[in-house]
């Protein structure tokens, strides 16, 4: 199947829960009882006593036959490159943001990298429906906040979507719609504009992004396949960044996303984001690939090293 990755960002509140929830719904791949449910196992406690609602750290929804990973990114905090491994897991974001608030910090924030690491990102404009939404104005800031952060021209030249999360509907063509066509547009334009992952040569890598505890499965590491394919019992053995042999193992468990549920699979191709089960050591920041590779994977670098002019 055919595959598109993709991050969302957004300052908080300005929707991407709301977002997600219309996605998958009008995908198909989203039944009531399942959210709660995962919601529920998903949500630590802090969080569960705060009431904010959980949103999956991956999704995926099917769209005319082509597969969307949908990642999130946190804004708020960036715990040793986290954001970094997280957006070189994708090939494109969505750049959320509230049409009465604008661009906040954490959009700032986030797009920042994801600019730095060269993806191309689409401006969605939520909440056009607000009473007091000042559209003009904010896709102005928008583009402001890109210059400043010294996007490129193809960067800068970025496609805008409109439209009202909470109404379910998306629209390319501007802030008063169509409203009748709910998230198509927004689909389709991740499909037209966001590239196919890029498939490297060579045996199977895996960059490892989020680190789980499972209760059934126990660690488990997501991350994007970089190149080759890995099945379940394959051998394999995990490198940190330096490249040094962490451990040596089987994977136990691929699990895939599918809708908010993730779902075991018999094999997972480049391209694809996995989570994997059986390594003890394997941690974010490491590869796991088979025992033939030497060369660990990087997240895409950010700052790229000045070059100091010696004479
Ligand atoms: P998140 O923090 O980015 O995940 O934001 P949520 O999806 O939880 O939304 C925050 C608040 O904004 C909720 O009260 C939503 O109902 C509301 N909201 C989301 N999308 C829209 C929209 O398109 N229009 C309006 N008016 N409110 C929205």
């Amino acid at each position: 199947m055919k595959l598109r990755n993709i991050a969302i960002i957004a300052h908080v509140d300005h929707g991407k829960t709301t977002l997600v929830d219309r996605l998958l719904q009008q995908s198909g791949s989203f039944r009531e009882n399942q959210r709660v449910a995962e919601r529920v196992m998903d949500s630590n406690d802090l969080e569960k006593e705060r009431g904010i609602t959980i949103l999956a750290k991956a999704t995926s929804v099917v769209w005319k036959d082509v597969r969307i990973n949908i990642v999130d990114t946190p804004g708020h905090a960036d715990f040793g490159g986290e954001v970094e491994r997280i957006l070189s897991m994708v090939d494109s974001a969505i750049v959320l943001v509230d049409a009465a608030e604008g661009p906040m910090p954490q959009t700032k924030f986030v797009v920042g990298k994801a600019l730095k690491i060269g993806l191309k990102p689409i401006v969605c404009i939520n909440k056009v429906d607000r009473p007091d939404a000042r559209v003009t104005e904010v896709v102005n800031e928008v583009f402001d906040l890109f210059a400043a952060l010294d996007a490129t021209d193809e960067q800068l030249d970025f496609p805008i979507i409109y439209g009202s999360a909470k109404q379910g509907w998306m629209s390319a063509e501007g802030p008063d719609g169509p409203t009748d066509q709910g998230m198509a547009p927004l689909f389709d334009l991740v499909l037209k504009y966001v590239p196919e992952p890029k498939i490297e040569e060579g045996s199977f890598r895996l960059l490892g992004t989020l680190l789980e505890a499972n209760p059934y499965l126990g660690r488990m590491v997501t991350g994007r396949v970089f190149a080759g394919s890995i099945k379940p019992n394959q051998s394999v053995k995990v490198l940190d960044r330096e490249g040094k042999v962490v451990e040596q193992g089987r994977v136990s468990k691929i699990l895939a996303f599918r809708g908010i549920e993730r779902q075991p699979i018999d094999e997972a191709e480049a391209g694809d984001i996995v989570a994997i089960a059986g390594l003890e050591k394997f941690n974010v920041a490491d590869t796991l690939c088979t025992p033939d590779v030497v060369e660990p994977l990087q997240a895409q670098p950010i700052d790229p090293p000045t070059l100091s002019m010696t004479f």
